[in-house]
């Protein structure tokens, strides 16, 4: 049957979209703005539409409840955006949370060394075995000047400078008595602040891990990619605390790369054949860090981190005891054992699985002549639409209307009775809505309605009263 969840996202899929495309489509139908664009945009922010705002709910909440709500070995927390200024001296975000900048002498644009060397490698096959992610501050300046790396305006650019990426501000009313504070860089210093307070009020006992979603601020100096990179975004972070002498370390990094996986692949299905891991190189690493993966995703614009898990042994609990001086050990119930426990951290952007998702769904249908936002269900802004075939039949209104409010009780659902049947499938289409239902003369007579597969683009006749399982059988 055409509805099942298998057919559903079975139909073949072009090749990717250009960036382009998607930042089109995300215009037209309101999934993403340009910031202020009344007085000529911000760089590098973007503001989420109606229909934005729902898929980043959705994903969200997707995320929220499969690590958090569904395992009994997760607590989640939501702490502040300006937290105690020692946090991020303490976490080293203070001293060495910067990109490597440089300005082209001629417009004063400013670029990451680190990129415009990945773009002078791409035409340059001969240097294959040089890795950007290996070098220093000092290495990228030799290498750029050896090579004549120029700006994208080829023009010459200065030599690399460390650029911090740390969002500044002040707390206090009176001039004079302001306090510096920043705008959290991650959200996962939140985790560890709060430590102590988690332990001490609720029942967990390790391995335990605890989550954190909301906005981060960095200082981005690259512009140009869309919602993949922002001044102002949302991550989503888990600090998996265990104790190094009973869990290895290896097993609960494989653990977590798997449990990310799951959610990619199976939960927003995405194609496995547009993911794939990157282990973190030794000179790239973190001095703290015994490992860490990228998981990548293929974007427009190349394959680009989407999601990190690090294994960050107990140094980010170590420098906050130390800074704040408070002690910061758990104690095993059941040795009586005091020590820092380690951790393991899968961090994840919220706006680039959004950026992900509507690369992924993106679907130009030239048989049809359609664009198709091919979202699963769980994603789909609106899970179905509602349309009565004639806007001035008051009988078919008013059926409709019903139809609709019974709907809506449980769904997400749209309504529209504007233009032809036609145009309102073609943007339903373009925003993702599974299913469509039409109310139309023969409904007044038998209860029944057209139900369109999004997908199929086919069409079946089936009752009302069977509309709601139809439905329930494509939530997980
Ligand atoms: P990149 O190397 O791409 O700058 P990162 O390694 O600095 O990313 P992390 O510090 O590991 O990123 O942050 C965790 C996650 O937060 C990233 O995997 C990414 O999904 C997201 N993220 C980081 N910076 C941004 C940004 N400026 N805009 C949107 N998402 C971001």
């Amino acid at each position: 049957m055409f509805l099942g969840k298998k057919e559903n996202g079975m139909t073949t899929q072009s090749t990717q979209p250009t960036l382009e495309d998607i930042v089109s489509l995300a215009k037209r139908r309101g999934f993403v703005y340009p910031t202020s664009q009344i007085y000529g945009g911000l760089a590098n922010s973007y503001d989420y539409g109606p229909l934005g705002a729902e898929l980043l709910r959705n994903i969200r909440q997707l995320w929220w409840q499969e690590f958090i709500q569904r395992r009994p070995d997760m607590v989640g927390l939501d702490t502040q955006i300006m937290q105690h200024p020692q946090t991020w001296v303490a976490s080293g975000h203070v001293a060495s949370f910067s990109d490597p900048l440089v300005e082209d002498t001629k417009t004063q644009k400013r670029y990451r060394a680190d990129h415009l060397i990945e773009a002078w490698l791409e035409h340059h096959p001969e240097k294959a075995e040089v890795k950007v992610e290996d070098m220093k501050l000092e290495e990228m300046a030799v290498f750029m000047a050896e090579n004549k790396i120029l700006s994208p305006d080829k023009n010459p650019v200065t030599a690399p400078k460390s650029f911090n990426l740390l969002f500044e501000t002040a707390i206090g009313s009176v001039t004079g008595e302001k306090a510096i504070v920043y705008l959290r860089g991650e959200t996962a210093q939140g985790i560890f602040t709060n430590f102590k307070q988690v332990l001490d009020s609720t029942r967990v006992q390790l391995p335990f891990g605890v989550g954190n979603i909301g906005k981060s601020f960095r200082n981005e100096i690259t512009t140009g990619q869309f919602v993949f990179r922002t001044l102002e975004f949302e991550q989503a972070e888990i600090e998996y605390f265990f104790n190094p002498n009973q869990n290895k370390w290896e097993e609960l990094l494989s653990d977590w790369k798997n449990a990310m996986w799951h959610f990619i692949t199976q939960t927003l299905q995405i194609k496995e054949a547009n993911i794939r891991w990157r282990r973190h190189t030794d000179k790239e690493r973190s001095f703290y860090s015994t490992d860490t993966y990228d998981l990548d995703y293929n974007f427009s614009f190349g394959w680009k981190e989407l999601w990190g898990v690090a294994y960050r042994t107990d140094y980010d609990l170590k420098q906050h005891q130390e800074h704040s001086g408070e002690n910061l050990e758990y104690t095993d119930p059941f040795t009586g054992e005091k020590f820092l426990p380690h951790v393991i951290e899968p961090a994840v952007g919220i706006n680039r699985l959004f950026l992900m998702i509507l690369t992924d769904a993106y679907w130009q249908d030239t048989d049809r002549g359609r664009t198709v936002l091919k979202l699963p269900f769980n994603l789909a802004p609106y899970k179905v639409a509602v349309f009565p075939l004639l806007k001035n039949k008051p009988e078919l209104v008013a059926k409709a209307k019903e139809v609709f409010g019974q709907l809506i009780q449980k769904y997400p659902t749209a309504w529209d009775d504007r233009g032809n049947i036609g145009k309102r499938y073609l943007y339903q289409d373009e925003i993702g809505t599974p299913f469509c239902v039409t109310i139309d003369f023969e409904s007044l007579e038998d209860e029944s309605v057209t139900i369109r597969n999004r997908d199929t683009a086919e069409q079946t006749r089936v009752k009302i009263t069977e509309l709601e399982a139809i439905l329930a059988a494509m939530v997980h």
